[in-house]
């Protein structure tokens, strides 16, 4: 079922839209499966269990953290991991590049923005973005490259709102003339959030089947 889910989606996206198959939770095998039948870039949740799964799986397979971050963990994730969505202070980059630095590594990132109307969703407003990216202190972190914004629309069936959700954010990252990856649009919303200017879907369980648990 798996492989099949994945063809499924990956016929409907458009070229210039990049699939993350988010396999938080999921076993290898699962993992394995996406990989065998092309997918090699992967989203997971908690760096511990990321980390896990990096030492276990084909070293060709991207990681890309899109879960809330804790700056205390970052360095179990620094020495492989190939884009992080969810950043929401520049604190948090400070320690990213820290970690990089250690390696000789310059993480990509991407800085996330609270488009929802939910109180429980992180992240920066439009204004608080703004202010980071002109600040005259991300210039001195030398290895991060923030390459883009990322956004979690409210959990919704009303197609109004995520539309709105998207739209805005969409106006907001070609209002910033900054950076090439736009990431938002999951199992439930991927289609819309495209059709909204989405260069980079989050795809789970429209992929892997439903987790048994709420994460
Ligand atoms: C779990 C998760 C997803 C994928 O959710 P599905 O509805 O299973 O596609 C996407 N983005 C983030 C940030 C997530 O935590």
């Amino acid at each position: 079922m798996i492989a099949q889910n994945l063809i499924q989606i990956k016929e409907e996206l458009p070229e210039d839209v990049t699939l993350v198959a988010v396999s938080k939770t999921k076993p290898n095998a699962a993992i394995l499966e996406a990989y065998n039948a092309g997918q090699r870039i992967f989203g997971e949740n908690k760096i511990q269990e990321m980390a896990a799964k990096y030492d276990e799986l084909p070293k060709d397979i991207q990681w890309h953290m899109i879960g809330h971050l804790q700056s205390n963990k970052v360095k179990y994730m620094a020495h492989f991991v190939e884009l992080i969505h969810g950043v929401d202070s520049l604190k948090t980059l400070k320690e990213i590049n820290k970690q990089a630095k250690k390696h000789n590594r310059v993480i990509k990132c991407l800085l996330q923005a609270r488009i929802a109307k939910e109180e429980t969703k992180f992240g920066l407003s439009f204004t608080e973005i703004k202010q980071i990216i002109s600040s005259e202190e991300i210039t001195e972190l030398e290895n991060i490259k923030v390459i883009g914004l990322m956004g979690m629309a409210t959990f919704t069936e009303n197609q109004t709102q995520l539309k709105e959700e998207f739209s805005s954010l969409k106006n907001f990252f070609d209002s910033l003339q900054k950076g090439s990856v736009l990431s938002m649009g999951m199992s439930g919303d991927y289609q819309l959030a495209i059709e909204n200017g989405s260069t980079m879907v989050r795809v789970g369980s429209a992929i892997f089947g439903a987790r048994n648990y709420i994460v």
